[in-house]
């Protein structure tokens, strides 16, 4: 698994769990508003220093009594083909494990619920449907998407749908996710961060008033039983 970062600690990543959290490299996407091109761009990838297998796990027997959980994210994880055998040695510790995830890769995340490998999922809903490609900056397979959807909403297990209010989206485009995924149990909005994104033309771009993210909140509030803006 190619591991490109750790931070050891975190008390917000992984809901009610300390946990620590893994920035796994590449990604299938290129989001213009993106800022995690370390992750993302392959000639900054190259350059990204990496974290040993051996050293992550070393860590993981170290921390064993202190961390309870472990969040995988990235760029995106489910496109490295070793994701299963590592997270399968993860769970082997005992660590619970919340995946990040596009929702591109349906099979390899049924794969990881049936084999009870994940505990928890983050699936990012990156824009309304007419927008995917636009704000994702990739052909995409809405199909997929909807797949993961129906897979997460069918399992048992524990998930949130999350969008980042990036400049490309605007208090219609949330609407209509909102029509799209709900009725769903949670659903939370986090607002874009110009800092280093792949696209350098958004570094300029201010992110929207908190207040137009709480007057989206409010208005689809009633699809989900929790809703909110981080
Ligand atoms: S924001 Fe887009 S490009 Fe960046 S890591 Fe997530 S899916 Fe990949």
């Amino acid at each position: 698994m190619q591991i490109g970062g750790l931070q050891k600690l975190t008390l917000i990543d992984y809901p009610g769990k300390l946990a620590c959290t893994v920035f796994c490299l590449g990604c299938n996407y290129r989001c213009p508003w993106c800022y995690s091109r370390e992750l993302v761009l392959p000639a900054e990838i190259k350059k990204q220093p990496r974290i040993l297998e051996k050293d992550f796990f070393s860590f993981l027997k170290e921390r064993k009594d202190l961390l309870e959980g472990i969040v995988l994210c990235g760029g995106e994880p489910t496109i490295d083909k070793k994701l299963p055998s590592f997270v399968k040695k993860i769970k082997k510790l005992g660590y619970s494990v919340k995946l990040d995830t596009n929702g591109s890769k349906p099979k390899i995340l049924k794969g990881l619920i049936e084999k009870k490998l994940i505990d928890y999922v983050a699936i990012d809903i990156k824009a309304s449907k007419e927008k995917y490609e636009k704000v994702t900056g990739k052909k995409v397979s809405l199909r997929n998407i909807e797949q993961s959807i129906k897979i997460l909403k069918e399992s048992k297990i524990d998930f949130e749908f999350r969008t980042t209010i990036n400049p490309l989206l605007k208090k219609e485009d949330i609407l209509k996710i909102a029509q799209w995924i709900g009725p769903a149990q949670k659903y939370y909005l986090q607002n874009f961060r110009p800092e280093k994104t792949i696209d350098p033309k958004f570094e300029k771009k201010k992110p929207y008033p908190n207040k137009y993210l709480l007057e989206i909140q409010k208005a689809i509030a009633p699809f989900f039983d929790v809703c909110q803006v981080r």
